[in-house]
């Protein structure tokens, strides 16, 4: 990488002419940008559906001059905006899917200066950024000494598990020359994520015989066993210091009320800032499964088969940091600094997971603006001051890659 004084270098990039006009895009064009957040954010794109927002994405880089511009294997949407050298290459990206099926109603609605949508921050905004981004490099005509990679990802949500990230550094043609990597994903302007928190998501099934509520009373009944499974999960005692969490985020079984379910399906979402306590919150939740399947089978009539529980790991997200040190990290405090905010370092689980976890520097920025009810059918956007998000992320990309 380019080896820069973050300091003078922000300071000098913002006395620029270029780079000054090119700040001042993103405010004179705001409800431009939000015009186009709208549009994206009403494709659906649900896990595993995300095909049709990556062709728009596509289509819009083309519009905006990248070069090279595919939607690879796994359905990520990259594009090349090229300087004068292939490298230091920095991927700037933002994820494509959400949290939603895709039967969710994805229109956005405008009520008193906000929008409302699922998705519409989460990753809408990132979106929004990639595309205001890029469009201001070719309207401006800025020129870097390095080059930029666009990608639209897929499968940063839920059971997605990275998968489009995972690809694009392990098996894609890009895998091997990427620098550093910056993930637009949410709102804010102060937050810079440099570290990852890792993660382990689970699918919990518990199959039986089933049979009728009063004929067959009995038979060990799966969701019973789902309902001692999260009693017991439910009481595992957390640490505050490191954070800790568990989840369980869906539970599915039964066909009716009068007869004994054949199956029930529990997904379940471990996390924390270390991993000895991943490890043992992970042990204790292996333990509990393996003991609710116990307890309802012991109290099964004799004679009948025995309830089998499943467990399968559905998600795994790696974790590490990129040292404060590091020049990706010091150019976005710095310009954080320089845009008249106080820096806040902070730990998610987020595309960069897996570039971190490479020892490839990433972090993940907030693009501006504020947002609420996130993963919610209620969730919001409000674009107020999304140019402050938008100009910090330029005065990133600027330098690390180098303005010539
Ligand atoms: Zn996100």
């Amino acid at each position: 990488m380019i080896r820069v004084d973050p300091r003078s270098s922000v300071a000098q990039l913002m006395s620029s002419p270029a780079v000054g006009r090119a700040l001042r895009f993103f405010e004179t064009n705001a409800d431009a940008i939000t015009e186009e957040q709208i549009r994206i954010c009403e494709i659906p794109a649900s896990p595993f559906g995300e095909q049709e927002r990556a062709e728009y994405l596509s289509q819009k880089f083309r519009e905006l001059g990248l070069t090279e511009v595919e939607i690879d294997e796994e359905g990520n949407c990259l594009g090349l905006i090229r300087g004068a050298s292939r490298s230091p290459l920095l991927v700037v990206s933002a994820h494509l899917d959400t949290v939603f099926s895709k039967d969710a109603d994805f229109t956005v609605v405008r009520r008193e200066g906000r929008l409302f949508a699922p998705g519409i921050a989460d990753d809408g905004c990132g979106l929004a950024a990639l595309i205001a981004l890029a469009h201001v490099i070719q309207k401006e005509r800025i020129e870097f000494e390095g080059s930029l990679l666009f990608v639209g990802t897929v499968g940063e949500e839920g059971e997605g598990n990275l998968r489009g990230v995972r690809h694009l550094f392990t098996k894609g043609r890009w895998a091997s020359h990427v620098d550093a990597f910056l993930s637009f994903d949410g709102p804010g302007v102060d937050r810079i994520t440099n570290r990852a928190l890792g993660s382990r998501r689970y699918r919990v099934e518990f199959n039986g015989p089933g049979g009728h509520s009063w004929g067959d009373f009995g038979v060990p009944n799966p969701v019973h066993a789902i309902g001692r499974a999260i009693s017991r999960l439910a009481g595992y005692p957390v640490p505050k210091d490191p954070r800790t969490t568990f989840n369980v985020g869906r539970v599915e079984g039964g066909t009716s009320v009068n007869a004994i379910p054949g199956s029930a399906m529990m997904e379940v979402d471990l996390r924390s800032t270390a991993q000895s306590e991943l490890q043992r919150l992970d042990a204790f939740f292996r333990r509990a499964m393996r003991d609710a399947a116990d307890e309802e089978n012991a109290r099964r009539r004799a004679g009948d088969p025995l309830l089998k529980l499943k467990l399968n790991l559905i998600g795994e997200r790696p974790m590490g940091e990129t040292p404060t040190d590091s020049p990706l990290v010091e150019i976005a405090l710095e310009a954080t600094r320089m845009l008249g905010f106080e820096p806040r370092l902070d730990q998610s689980s987020t595309d960069s997971n897996l570039p971190i976890s490479m020892g490839i520097p990433a972090i993940t920025l907030g693009a501006g603006g504020a947002s609420g009810f996130s993963h919610t059918l209620d969730e919001w956007y409000d674009p107020r001051d999304r140019d402050k998000g938008l100009k910090r992320g330029l005065l990133v990309i600027l330098g690390m890659v180098g303005h010539r």
